[in-house]
């Protein structure tokens, strides 16, 4: 029998994905189905437990069921609040529906937490002692791990970098406020920005990229801008939280090559000299989401790296 499995579930707006892991995090079988489009809580649900349940194999022993989510969300009670990608959510209570079906523990958490976990777990920074994520997509998540354990803050919502000011009183953010860094550096942000300036809508942070392939200035002027307002909201997680990494996830990192340079240096050139001689900035692992969440089952279990 294959002792203390995990099995990990990344939800997003395009899909639910399950994969189970062993404490190595080696994918032994996945299932993805595409998140129902008729959302609400009961097609979500039984969309979830179908998912599982694909994967599911009564001869194993699981270790416990871990999830991630976009948020706002409660961890504590396991509750999925609601979400701006995920409209027809309204206060889903995952982890007791999950512990009720499948008998054994559920840990919920949102979906940068889990990249964080994932990342330090059993990516290509797991030796550092202390580790920042943000994750560069839709939108900007942060998350952060100490010493193998997480910090998710009162009820799960913490190290929301996206939403510390860049500009005082700046481009309105899907949150409702302004000024965020995330309306500034995220796919939403380039989209936005490069219709406000050009009246063309882009398809998505890809053709974006393209446009500064094929030298295009405003593509260049708006990528500048953000990456200087990221520089300086990393600024202010280092000096808060003194990690030995900074690490860079999510699908924008596909096109690191175009500001990763220009992203480090500015942030190095903005921190203490002290920190800056010991931090570590760079790429993380791109694995799945999954993987981050059944990071969270170890973590409970004090598990870490085989
Ligand atoms: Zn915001």
């Amino acid at each position: 029998m294959k002792e203390g499995l995990a099995i990990g579930v990344d939800i997003g707006g395009g899909s639910i994905r399950v994969g189970v892991y062993n404490v190595k995090g080696v994918e032994l079988r996945k299932a993805v189905s595409p998140t129902p489009k008729n959302l609400n809580n009961d097609s979500f649900l039984n969309t979830l437990k179908t998912t599982i349940s694909a994967v599911w194999e009564n001869n194993e022993s699981y270790t416990g069921i871990g999830v991630g989510s976009p948020g706002p969300l409660d961890n504590e009670r396991g509750i999925f609040i609601a979400s701006a990608n995920m409209k027809g959510i309204n206060n889903v209570p995952i982890k007791d529906f999950l512990e009720r079906e499948f008998k054994i523990p559920c840990s919920y958490e949102n979906d940068a937490n889990c990249a964080a976990l994932g990342e330090a777990y059993f990516g290509n920074f797991q030796s550092a002692s202390s580790l920042l994520i943000l994750t560069l997509g839709t939108g900007l998540g942060g998350g952060f791990v100490e010493a193998g354990k997480l910090y998710s803050g009162y009820l799960g919502n913490g190290i929301e970098i996206g939403h510390t000011t860049a500009v005082f009183d700046g481009r309105l953010c899907g949150c409702g406020q302004r000024g965020c860094v995330e309306a500034y550096f995220s796919t939403e942000a380039f989209k936005g920005s490069y219709l406000e300036k050009t009246g063309t809508q882009l398809k998505d942070a890809k053709e974006f990229f393209e446009r500064l392939d094929a030298n295009d200035p405003i593509a260049f002027e708006i990528l500048k801008f953000g990456t200087l307002a990221l520089a300086h909201a990393v600024r202010g997680a280092i000096h808060l939280l003194n990690p030995e990494a900074v690490v860079f996830v999510g699908g924008i990192t596909n096109a690191y090559n175009h500001f990763g340079a220009d992203l480090e240096s500015r942030i190095r050139s903005l921190i203490f000299p002290i920190l800056n001689d010991r931090l570590k900035i760079g790429v993380g692992s791109g694995f799945s989401g999954s993987l981050g969440a059944a990071g969270l089952v170890f973590s409970k279990r004090g598990i870490r790296n085989g």
